[in-house]
């Protein structure tokens, strides 16, 4: 653990294996945190609060612009720590990195975000005025896919806006945290403003409880996330629980097929298929269905363990199997089975190999469940109308992408579709720091998204102060 500015050993009662998924090996162990050790962390977390919050935003700014240096300095090491304990390749781990130091570069801007407003005379000689006031202590608790990203969405603008906080990385890839822990106090940040512990489920319940802490922060499934939003609301804290997926991409007859499937392979099967922005479904519409199927079975064919990268547990691997028999048994058509990479010598990590069915119908588990893994759905429709009610009907809400060269369908499909993130001609329209990142439907437990002017407001309460003189 990471408490009050330093490594602490957890007693260690209970444990986890870290593996790396590309060899199955155990690289470390890592001790689970239990509440008296997380009612230590919220308690340095506390005792912090009361001089951080009086650190002039232009300090903490100050603070998080050397962070960032020192995240871009260490972004290799940390991509090939992420890589180790992920699976996913450097330069993929580069990549997400890169994206979380644009939150941090966002933070950075503190003294301008948390600006209030003001209005004169808004009666005879009264004046109306804003402020943003930080809650206190904050916690996150992040999934495993994206080690270092998923927290720096949160803890970078909740410290901005003059909170302290309690990090509760995935006990499957906690070492980025610590690293990036390190990181901060080398940075300038005072002692106990930022905590992590790690844990699993039973470490989260203790978080959710203890009264010291004002807000959560969560990401990661939507079963996880449902006990997340109640149980927080219950305790009385604010809560953003962002949940699952199944992100779809419409496929237009009148779609570039080889720019589209180029961009739907890396969509689908980049990382494993193990990220909360893959396409796992792709809706094509009329005379598209048997051209993209092809093309992208042809390309997904050529696609090695080296492009795609490990899952993250050997469990994974077999609930997906199970998935795949659901799938021929319900009468999905296979055009490429994943589970022939059992042959060949990557068999000793965690892989599965891209896996195509075509005519999915929306009653099949494989197109109800989120999968994570590199499974695509295609399920074939007639019009655009067909296929903006296909992805509505879908309980989540969290990405979606269109295919096509007509502006005016592009333009339906943005006014009528009910998912939170959507691209046009992009696969995977992750939105950049400064705008906000959450999805709809069971994506998003809460009312305020990651980061963007919506990472503001979470982290701070507004007043509104009405003077006469
Ligand atoms: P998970 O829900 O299993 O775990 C997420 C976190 O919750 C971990 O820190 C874990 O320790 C903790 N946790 C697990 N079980 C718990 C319980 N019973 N009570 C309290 N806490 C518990 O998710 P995961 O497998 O680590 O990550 C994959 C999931 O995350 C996928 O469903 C993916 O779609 C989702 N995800 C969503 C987004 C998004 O932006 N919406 C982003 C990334 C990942």
């Amino acid at each position: 653990m990471w408490i009050n500015g330093r490594n602490v050993e957890a007693a260690g009662a209970r444990c986890g294996n870290v593996h790396a998924p590309a060899t199955g090996d155990v690289v470390r162990t890592v001790a689970f945190a239990n509440p008296g050790e997380v009612d230590c962390a919220v308690r340095s977390a506390e005792t912090a609060f009361s001089s951080w919050k009086e650190t002039t935003a232009l300090n903490r700014s100050r603070i998080l612009g050397r962070f960032c240096d020192l995240l871009r300095k260490n972004q290799e090491p940390l991509a090939r720590l992420i890589s180790e304990e992920h699976g996913k390749s450097v330069s993929d781990a580069m990549g997400s990195m890169q994206r979380g130091i644009e939150v941090v570069e966002f933070a950075a801007g503190a003294p301008h975000l948390l600006k209030g407003a003001f209005s004169d005379n808004v009666a005879r000689d009264i004046d109306c005025h804003s402020v943003l006031h930080p809650l206190g202590v904050c916690a996150g608790i992040t999934p495993f896919n994206f080690p270092a990203m998923v927290p720096l969405w949160m803890f970078p603008m909740a410290l901005a806006c003059g909170n302290t906080f309690v990090l509760k990385p995935s006990e499957k890839v906690p070492s980025a945290s610590m690293r990036m822990a390190e990181l901060l106090k080398e940075a300038g940040l005072p002692d106990g403003v930022l905590n992590v512990v790690h844990g699993d489920g039973e470490t989260v319940d203790a978080l959710l409880a203890h009264p010291g802490i004002r807000a959560i922060s969560f990401v990661g499934s939507t079963r996880v996330a449902r006990h997340i939003y109640a149980s927080a609301a219950q305790h009385g804290k604010r809560v953003q629980a962002l949940g699952g997926a199944k992100n779809h991409a419409i496929v237009a007859p009148d779609a570039d097929m080889e720019a589209a499937a180029d961009a739907l392979m890396s969509a689908a099967f980049g990382s494993a298929g193990q990220r909360c922005m893959a396409i796992s479904a792709v809706v094509a519409i009329g005379a598209a269905g048997d051209r993209i199927v092809d093309v992208m079975t042809r390309k997904a064919r050529k696609l090695t363990p080296a492009d795609t990268g490990p899952l993250i547990t050997s469990e994974q691997c077999e609930r997906i199997r199970t998935m795949i028999d659901e799938g021929i048994l319900q009468g999905a058509t296979l055009t490429l089975d994943g589970r022939e990479w059992d042959a060949t010598a990557s068999a000793k990590g965690f892989f599965l190999g891209p896996t195509i069915f075509d005519r999915v119908t929306s009653q099949m588990s494989i197109y109800q469940n989120e999968i994570f893994g590199p499974v695509l759905v295609v399920l074939r429709v007639d019009s655009i109308e067909e296929a903006i009610s296909v992805v509505n009907g879908n309980p989540y809400g969290n990405g979606v992408a269109i295919f096509t060269k007509s502006g005016g369908m592009a333009r339906r499909f943005e006014n009528e579709i009910e998912v939170g993130m959507v691209g046009v001609n992009v696969a995977i329209p992750i939105p950049m720091a400064f705008y906000s990142f959450g999805g709809w439907k069971a994506s998003l437990f809460g009312d305020l998204c990651m980061h963007g002017m919506e990472g503001v407001y979470f982290y701070t309460r507004r007043k509104t102060i009405t003077t006469r003189w």
